[in-house]
């Protein structure tokens, strides 16, 4: 410690007690998390800290330990260090108390744990924003420590490496929740210094009580710290005096005011600070008045008068706070003016800006299209900050540029039109086929390459796209005209057509001096009339494509032509039927009518009833109780005349259908009756409103059973488990292969499987088209029909929904009912965040750590072995490698049956 001209002073606060390590107990650490990097123990350290391992919380990196010579005592630190991070290795870390602040401490440890005697530099990011580059040359071990506003449940802490820096590697994790400030857009990055002997001492956090668990944390585990001991000053004017802290924003400890540096005989106080980087900084000086005298003096900042003739009164706490952007070194200087500067305690932040996050829809989009690549592609978090994701150019937050060529897409997910920022989508080679859709929202789009696909017509979309500049659309099979409403892109310099085939005369919109067309490689293709002959002016209309329903599959020869038929045939009496009540509707004008004609009709159809919106509303005395809310709109629980409950969904006015496509979904759905179906009592379509009239199930649906309110008092067992899922495949077993026309589910997931009074399980929502717009979707109930997380991979990429598709949704289901949690989590690890993609290695190999822990103890392991078997094979990639419903009712039963002979064998009661 230098002293020439240096006064250390003790002095003891009134009401800041100074607590004693000894004394501290941390009973209460609820939201740390403390994590050795690298290491496989749990364990407690001298403080009552408790550390665990960093595993679960990064999916990447090796481990090993370093030997850690510090003075004359050394120790094992263990290190996780990232030897392929050309893309970011994130820690996902969890945050207790969304909309809060936490600290972050890391600590980052080389020590030549390699024999390369190479240290490592590397730039670390928080949640949006890259915070610091750590360079392992100029200090080993390196500590940083943020304040950090959080916003969601997880804040991912990411390493990346920097060119030619080396492997990045890091020691130690610790986050503290805080109490509740508003930095907002502002995150602090401490270094706090005392100004005794220049030391960097601990940070200390304000606004805390001096003696909480945190600040005593901080003071304990600083260890770049030195606490030197504090000169006791001679008795007189010590222990008599407080000060006023409430005049302060922060509150600095006792131990760092209980020292000063007074500069007796100099006239000039100057510290310099190497700052890390270029940036802004903030900085706070203290001032304790611990002398009999009061000291005046200007403040400097790198020169520049902040403050001047300051005074520090005796017996009084003061702070001076002061900003300086773009600075790259600090130089505070306190000049005398009279008796000497001093100065008790200096702190300086640097203040980092947050990017702002991406839109919801935006990511969610980006997941969805992730998904449908099939495809890890790295996309996690935010796509744009702090680094944009491969493949991803960003303006701010904005996603503005996409391109994945060179891999199977088939067609272009609806998705894509979520993506509203975008001003460049590039999916050239990539397997694109059919119509050019869902792209007709992108109104920034400049340039869009679709070329080398097998692309074959223009749809109607592309009209839409305003700001489109280039359009290549080469090397495709786009077959008839050229739309003329291609000529209304005004913007359009670069119309690629080559190597299509297309024919005749290019719209004369198009023949304009600003725009290069190129139209080689097609059938026959120019602006002259002359040069093509005869060809329609009119593109061949698209047959429309029909995959909901099919025929019944006979053994046999191929039943194609007669499937078709079948199928025309039920679309042509729905039509006719549609068309006669549409008429009708017309020419009479009056709803109730309608209504009992076409009642009067659909009564034959099967046992759907044909309910007034007069019945509806008495029968759910106005609407009173809802029991559920679906992408539909409102369950509500109704009775009828005769005693019987009933679930009544009405739609909303914005997922109603068309008369016809309402009609034809409540014809088919008249027509199913079976014990494992919910099934249809009426319905009633009147005063624009369209309501489905169910039987009412009042055991909730499986979904409520396994993660709602019930579930806290009640868990389901396996054996009731698996007779939930045999109950619910024998449905689906019906709707593949019993009804006649045979039905693709299309949404099978928990909350569509409902439990009546004895926890029989009944499938619900079949053979409802789902109408939900792009403004609607959510990142659960996606613009694809189905649900995010039980959606087959395959029906993505091809769109081709088969019965394969619900199997894929039901092992979906399996597994929720094997694991106990659903298909998509958002908190955990990256490589826990999928069900599937989680659990179905664990179940393959027959690892049953990953079954529900309310399930331990009391499943027969064959029985479970069976399950989990048919479960992670209904869930394979590949379609045609999943069972069919009926394979998966199959296994079920015999699981279910082993499951009941061990509750027998054992005395248990189901
Ligand atoms: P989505 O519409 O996104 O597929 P969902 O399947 O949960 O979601 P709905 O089918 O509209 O939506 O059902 C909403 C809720 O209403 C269900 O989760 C269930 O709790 C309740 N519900 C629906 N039908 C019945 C019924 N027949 N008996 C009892 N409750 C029902």
């Amino acid at each position: 410690m230098d002293l020439h001209g240096c006064f250390s002073f003790w002095f003891g606060f009134g009401f800041l007690l100074f607590c004693g390590f000894n004394r501290v107990t941390f009973g209460d650490q609820d939201g740390f998390l403390s994590l050795s990097c690298g290491g496989t123990m749990s364990f407690v350290d001298s403080s009552n800290i408790s550390w665990q391992s960093d595993s679960s919380y990064v999916s990447t990196g090796n481990t090993t330990t370093v030997d850690f010579i510090e003075g004359a005592s050394s120790s094992s630190v263990s290190v996780r260090f990232f030897p392929d991070s050309q893309r970011r290795k994130c820690y996902r870390l969890p945050v207790k108390n969304v909309s809060s602040l936490v600290l972050v401490r890391t600590q980052f440890v080389y020590r030549n744990y390699d024999g390369h005697g190479k240290p490592p530099a590397f730039s670390v990011s928080l949640g949006t924003a890259i915070t610091t580059t750590v360079n392992l040359t100029s200090l080993d071990p390196w500590t940083e420590e943020f304040i950090w506003p959080v916003n969601k449940d997880i804040l991912p802490l990411c390493l990346q490496s920097i060119p030619k820096g080396g492997f990045p590697v890091i020691s130690s994790l610790e986050v503290r929740p805080l109490p509740h400030w508003s930095l907002q857009e502002v995150a602090w990055k401490i270094s706090r210094i005392s100004c005794l002997g220049n030391v960097i001492e601990s940070i200390v956090v304000t606004q805390m009580a001096p003696c909480s668990t945190l600040w005593i944390r901080m003071i304990v585990y600083g260890t770049a710290m030195k606490i030197i001991p504090p000169l006791h000053l001679s008795a007189g004017f010590n222990n008599q005096l407080s000060f006023n802290l409430s005049s302060l924003q922060e509150s600095p400890p006792s131990t760092v005011l209980q020292t000063a540096r007074v500069l007796a005989r100099k006239d000039v106080l100057t510290y310099n600070f190497p700052l890390d980087v270029l940036g802004d900084y903030y900085m706070v000086l203290y001032f304790a008045g611990i002398l009999p005298v009061s000291p005046s003096f200007d403040v400097l900042i790198n020169g520049d008068v902040m403050q001047s003739n300051y005074t520090v009164k005796s017996s009084e706490l003061s702070a001076l706070y002061f900003t300086r952007k773009g600075i790259k070194n600090l130089n505070i200087t306190l000049k005398n003016v009279s008796f000497y500067p001093q100065v008790n305690a200096i702190e300086v932040y640097e203040i980092v800006d947050i990017p702002v996050e991406s839109s919801s829809t935006t990511v969610s989009a980006l997941q969805v299209i992730q998904q449908s690549t099939g495809l890890d592609l790295g996309w996690q978090d935010d796509p744009c900050s702090p680094t944009p994701w491969d493949h991803i150019g960003c303006e701010g937050s904005l996603v503005t540029s996409l391109e994945l060529s060179d891999i199977n897409l088939r067609s272009i997910n609806p998705t894509f039109g979520d993506l509203l920022d975008l001003k460049t989508l590039d999916l050239h080679n990539t397997s694109l086929a059919g119509e050019i859709q869902s792209l007709g929202s992108l109104q920034e789009l400049e340039k869009l390459n679709l070329s080398f696909n097998e692309l074959t017509s223009f749809g109607s979309d592309l009209e839409n796209l305003i700001s489109l500049q280039i359009l290549d659309l080469q090397n495709n099979s786009l077959n008839g005209i050229v739309p003329d409403s291609l000529g209304e892109l005004k913007d359009l310099h670069l119309l690629n057509l080559e190597n299509n085939k297309l024919q005749g005369t290019l719209p004369e919109s198009l023949n304009r001096e600003s725009l290069d067309v190129r139209t080689s490689g097609n059938l026959c293709l120019s602006f002259s009339i002359s040069s093509c002959n005869d060809v329609p002016n009119n593109p061949s209309i698209e047959t429309p494509q029909v995959t909901v329903f099919t025929k019944k599959k006979h053994n046999g020869p191929n039943l194609v032509p007669i499937i078709l038929g079948a199928v025309g045939g039920v679309i042509l009496a729905l039509f006719v039927i549609s068309l006669a009540v549409f008429l009708y509707t017309r020419k009479n004008r009056t709803e109730v009518t309608y209504t009992a004609r076409a009642g009067a009709e659909m009564r034959n159809w099967n046992a759907a009833r044909v309910f007034s919106y007069k019945e509806i509303k008495a029968a759910t005395n106005n609407f009173k109780e809802v029991i559920g809310r679906g992408s539909f709109g409102s369950v509500y629980l109704g009775k009828l005349p005769d005693g019987k409950l009933v679930a009544v969904k009405v739609r909303f006015d914005k997922t109603q259908l068309g008369a016809d496509s309402f009609i034809n979904e409540v014809y088919l759905l008249s027509q199913i009756r079976h014990q494992n179906l919910v099934s249809l009592e009426g319905f009633c379509q009147e005063s624009k409103q369209q309501i489905l009239v169910y039987e009412y199930l009042p055991g909730g649906s499986l979904a409520d059973n396994l993660y709602g309110a019930s579930s806290k008092n009640v868990t389901l067992s396996w054996v009731r488990r698996l007779k939930i899922a045999v109950d619910a495949a024998k449905g689906l077993d019906y709707l593949h292969n019993g009804s006649s026309p045979r039905i693709i589910h299309r949404d099978v997931k928990c909350s569509n499987i409902l439990l009546d009074m004895e926890m029989n399980a009944k499938v619900c929502d079949f053979g409802l088209s789902k109408q939900v717009t792009q403004a609607d979707a959510t990142h659960v109930t996606t613009v694809v029909k189905g649900t995010a997380g039980y959606l087959d991979p395959e029906y993505y990429s091809t769109q081709q929904l088969t019965e394969k598709s619900d199997v894929y949704s039901f092992g979906v289901v399996l597994l929720e009912l094997i694991c106990g949690r659903e298909p998509l989590s958002h908190s955990g690890t990256p490589d826990s965040f999928n069900l599937v993609l989680w659990a179905k290695p664990y179940l393959q190999a027959g690892a049953f750590e990953i079954v529900d822990e309310s399930l331990k103890g009391t499943f027969d392991v064959e029985s479970m072995r069976k399950a989990a078997l048919v479960a992670s094979r209904s869930v394979e990639r590949d379609a045609s490698q999943r069972p069919t419903i009926a394979v998966v009712l199959a296994e079920l039963k015999e699981a279910y049956s082993i499951q009941l002979s061990h509750l027998a064998s054992t005395g248990h009661v189901s």
